[in-house]
């Protein structure tokens, strides 16, 4: 016990959209201290957009054909998306309890084709593992251990020994 309290680290996610989520699922699960900052009221907004026409989750396609769906990318993601592969993502999905049909176009979707339950679920499970979220905090300056959040006008001043930055795409390019 004293071992991991001494090893124990406390992290900052900036953006509770599915990648900070995503990270911080990955880092409380290896024991680390995990708080959630995200400028808007709620999480991951765009995700529940993409439930508005059917989302779709991934692809059922061999691996070989998938990775090139990444172009140029493709190789530096080879080695992420092999560790994390389609079928790795199916089966996380799964486990939050949200069964899965792949369509004829080969694309993976929810059977109610809805992301709520999905995200739903997934919050449940994250604070149960003890991940803390804190909304309506906007990033508004950085350094290596220090993050200042504006905070309904109010500055705050948080530090991590570590920080990921899971921001999404600058407004205008998604
Ligand atoms: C209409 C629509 C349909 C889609 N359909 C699908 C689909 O079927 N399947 C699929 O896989 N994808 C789909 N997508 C894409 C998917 O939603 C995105 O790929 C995904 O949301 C990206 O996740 P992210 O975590 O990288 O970024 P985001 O979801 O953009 O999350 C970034 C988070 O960071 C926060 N943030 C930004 N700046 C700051 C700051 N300064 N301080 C604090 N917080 C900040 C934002 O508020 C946000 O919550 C769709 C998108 C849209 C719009």
């Amino acid at each position: 016990m004293q071992d991991a309290l001494q090893t124990q680290k406390t992290v900052i996610v900036v953006g509770a959209g599915p990648a900070g989520l995503m990270s911080a699922e990955g880092i409380c699960a290896a024991g680390h201290q995990v708080h959630v900052y995200d400028a808007k009221p709620s999480a991951c907004r765009k995700f529940l957009l993409a439930g508005v026409g059917g989302m779709n989750i991934t692809h059922s396609e061999a691996y070989s054909e998938f990775i090139q769906r990444y172009y140029d990318k493709a190789e530096w993601l080879s080695t992420p998306i092999s560790q994390f592969n389609a079928d790795a993502l199916c089966e996380w999905i799964h486990d939050l309890g949200i069964e899965t049909f792949v369509g004829t176009s080969g694309r993976v979707f929810p059977k109610d084709m809805k992301a709520a339950p999905l995200l739903r679920n997934w919050l449940k499970r994250l604070r149960d593992s003890g991940v803390q979220f804190h909304m309506r905090h906007k990033m508004v300056g950085l350094s290596a251990n220090e993050v200042v959040f504006d905070h309904a006008g109010d500055s705050v001043v948080v530090q991590a020994d570590a920080i990921v930055l899971a921001m999404g795409e600058p407004v205008g390019q998604s």
